[in-house]
Parts: structure tokens; sequence; C-alpha cells
């Protein structure tokens, strides 16, 4: 007779058996450490990926693209708090395709996002991720795409010094993927990785399109056009079409400002930049110069085309009176230079953006000499 570790006396058959047993255990333990560790070992592939995304666009297409696979997940879906749609309207500023991230949502109230939130105050607990069965009344929301039969969800709170700002869906068809009693330290953790790198990339675009940006008026700013303009001269020699440039000085503004004032004039700038891009195509550029000038870059628009939107803007200016907030109204005019850029050119593009600018400016000059509130077009001597 032999005794076990128990203490308990056993014969070979059973010690064998037994011995059998904790091998079979000793196995799975160790396929579990393997697996864990390839687990742990993908997830920090991840973490640096997104630790080193760029921009907005990268750090999602990242998330959507990899977290399915790594985590081996039917549906990955991430909210973001976005009270003033301020995020979304930068993105879209920016260029941000939304068509190409389904799984990115939009919220206005942390209600939204299916935390149970109880009583809040300032200083209570922010809330703990929600894990357990796929209830479509309840997180359909957070999963729009009906179509992938989720079983299991967890949805994990994006914390930043306890602020929410959003949440990370995750979506099994396995129902026992997600369930309440499963532990949250590694969702949590993950979660709070792509909180930060959520925030970062967010700020960073915000702070680009701020310095892209006129701030009285909203539109472009000359350091934006000046940048977009040689990118603009370089594709459009390769691709072998024709770009336009607007200069528009708005008449007599001196006299405006003597008026209404400076506030008043202010006004005036804001109002007359959205009459110009009431006027404009979504691939024209709008910017306002300095002062009372602004600029429109016009893509794939040859001279005639431009000289007709450039009258559509000079007619839209001057056709109804200017109503300021303290009820004045003022008449205002302006006067447009236009130039078109030849594709044929070998100068460099620096060179090249220097002398259409240049152009319109001349052109601009005859508008005003002509007698303003009229469009002249560049024509080379
Ligand atoms: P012209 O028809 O020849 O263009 O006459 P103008 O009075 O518009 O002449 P000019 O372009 O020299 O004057 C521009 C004026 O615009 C001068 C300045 O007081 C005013 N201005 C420049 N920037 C701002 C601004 O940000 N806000 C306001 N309210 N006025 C501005
Ligand atoms: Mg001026
Ligand atoms: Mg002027």
């Amino acid at each position: 007779m032999t005794q076990n570790m128990t203490g308990k006396d056993l014969t070979h058959t059973e010690l064998v058996a037994e011995n059998q047993a904790l091998r079979a255990r000793m196995a799975y333990m160790l396929e579990q450490a393997e697996r864990n560790h390839s687990i742990m070992m993908r997830h920090q592939a991840f973490d640096l990926e997104i630790v080193g995304a760029s921009s907005f666009p990268e750090l999602i297409g990242t998330i959507f693209r990899t977290l399915p696979i790594i985590s081996e997940l039917d549906s990955v879906t991430l909210s973001l708090m976005d009270e003033d749609a301020d995020i979304h309207f930068v993105m879209q500023k920016l260029g941000v395709d939304f068509n190409e991230f389904p799984g990115l949502l939009f919220a206005t109230d942390v209600e939204q996002l299916g935390f149970d939130l109880g009583e809040r105050s300032a200083g209570s607990a922010p809330p703990k991720p929600v894990l357990g069965m796929y209830d479509p009344a309840r997180h359909g929301a957070q999963f729009p795409d009906s179509t992938q039969r989720l079983q299991s969800i967890a949805l994990v709170p994006l914390l930043r010094n306890k602020r929410i700002i959003g949440s990370l869906n995750l979506g099994s068809r396995d129902p026992s993927r997600f369930t309440p009693s499963l532990g949250t330290d590694f969702v949590e953790h993950m979660a709070s990785i792509i909180a930060i790198c959520l925030e970062n990339v967010i700020s960073n675009e915000m702070l680009k399109y701020i310095g892209l940006t006129d701030s009285l008026t909203g539109v472009y700013n000359r350091r934006y056009i000046d940048r977009r303009l040689l990118e603009e001269i370089s594709r459009a020699r390769r691709q072998n079409y024709q770009i336009s440039f607007m200069y528009i000085d708005i008449d007599h503004f001196k006299r405006v400002n003597d008026t209404v004032g400076h506030q008043g004039g202010d006004e005036v700038l804001r109002e007359v930049a959205n009459r110009i891009k009431a006027e404009l195509r979504l691939s024209d550029a709008l910017a306002r110069f300095g002062g009372e000038e602004f600029v429109v870059l016009l893509i794939d628009a040859d001279l005639d085309a431009a000289m007709f939107v450039a009258e559509r803007i000079r007619a839209g200016i001057e056709a109804s009176l200017i109503e300021l907030s303290h009820g004045l109204k003022v008449s205002i005019t302006a006067s447009l230079g236009v130039a078109s850029l030849a594709c044929t050119v070998d100068a460099s593009p620096e060179e090249t953006a220097l002398e259409l600018i240049a152009h319109a400016d001349e052109a601009l000059y005859q508008a005003k000499e002509g007698g303003r509130n009229r469009v002249v077009r560049y024509v080379p001597q």
C-alpha cells in the first residue's frame, strides 16, 4: 500500500489512475498558460499599436480591425461622448470618412451608454463594466448591426479622470463569453489604455483643427490654404485637371467699421463668410486670408467655371442687407479677382502657388479700380 498526498491508502492501479489524472490536469494547465501567454502577447502588440496611432482614424481603424481578432469577438463598437457634437464636427472637417467606421457611435448623454449610473453626484464612483446576456432592447443602440446574432456582451466605460468619455462595447455569439460573474480587470485595463489614446488623438486633432481655422469666421486660415494649395497644385498636375483661385475683398470695409463699430464689422465678416460658403462645393476650400479678405481654392474648375461661381458669390453678398445683432442693417458689396492654374507650367509648386495668388490679387486690384462690386478674371499679358 502507498499513501497519496492526502494521506489516503491507494492501490497501485488507483495510483496510476491518479497519476494520469494529474498529468492530464498539468497538460491542461500548461495549455491554458500558453494560451494566456499568447493572448497577453497579442494584447501587448495591440497596446503598442494603438499607443503609436497618430490620428483619430488610425486609432479607431486599429481598434476595429485588430480587437475582434485578438479577443475573438464577433462585434466591437465604440461609443464616444460628444455632448455638443464638437468631436464629430472637427473630425468631419479634417476629412474623416465616418462610413469607414460603422462601429463608431456618438452619444450626447451618458444615459445613452447603457451603464447602471444610479444616483450620480460629483463625487460618485465611476460606473463598472456591464457584462451579461445581450438584450436588443437595452443594448441594441450599442450594437446597431442586428445581423450579428450576439448572445453576450460587455459594455466597458472609457474613463479619464473619473469622467466618462465613452464606452467600449464587446459582443460575442457565445452566451458564456461575458457573464456577470466574470472578472473585469482585463477589460478595464484594455479600456483604460484605449481611453488615454482616444483622449490624446482627439485633443491633437482639435489642436490641428484650431491651427488651421480662423476663430472669427470658422473658415480655414491662411496657413491651411498655403499648405493645401501646394498639395492641390501637385495633384492637379499629376491628374491633369484645372484649379482656380479667387481673391475676395469687401468694399469700403473701413467705412463699415466706422458706421457699425468693430464688433458690427466682425458680424459682417461672419455673414460674408457664410454667404460665400453657400455658393461653394464641398471640394472647394474657403479661407480668411486676413482682415476683410477671403480666398477660395476651387478644385477641378477652369477659369470660366470659377468666374461663374465668383459672380454668384458677388451677387450673394450684395443680395440682401446684413442685419446685425443690435438691429442695424448694412449693405455690403465685394470685389473679386479670379485666376486659373495652367497645368503645363514647369515651375515648382511653391513658385506656382505664389504666381496663382499674385494673379488673383492683380485681377482683384483691377476690380477695385474698375469701380468695385465686380468680378475680374486674370488675363496673361
Ligand atoms: P477697399 O474697397 O479698397 O477694399 O476699401 P477698404 O476700406 O475695405 O480697404 P482696406 O482693405 O484697406 O481696409 C480693410 C479694413 O478692414 C481695415 C481694418 O480696419 C478692417 N479690418 C481688418 N481686420 C478686421 C477684423 O478682424 N474685424 C473688423 N471688424 N475689421 C477688420
Ligand atoms: Mg483689404
Ligand atoms: Mg476692402
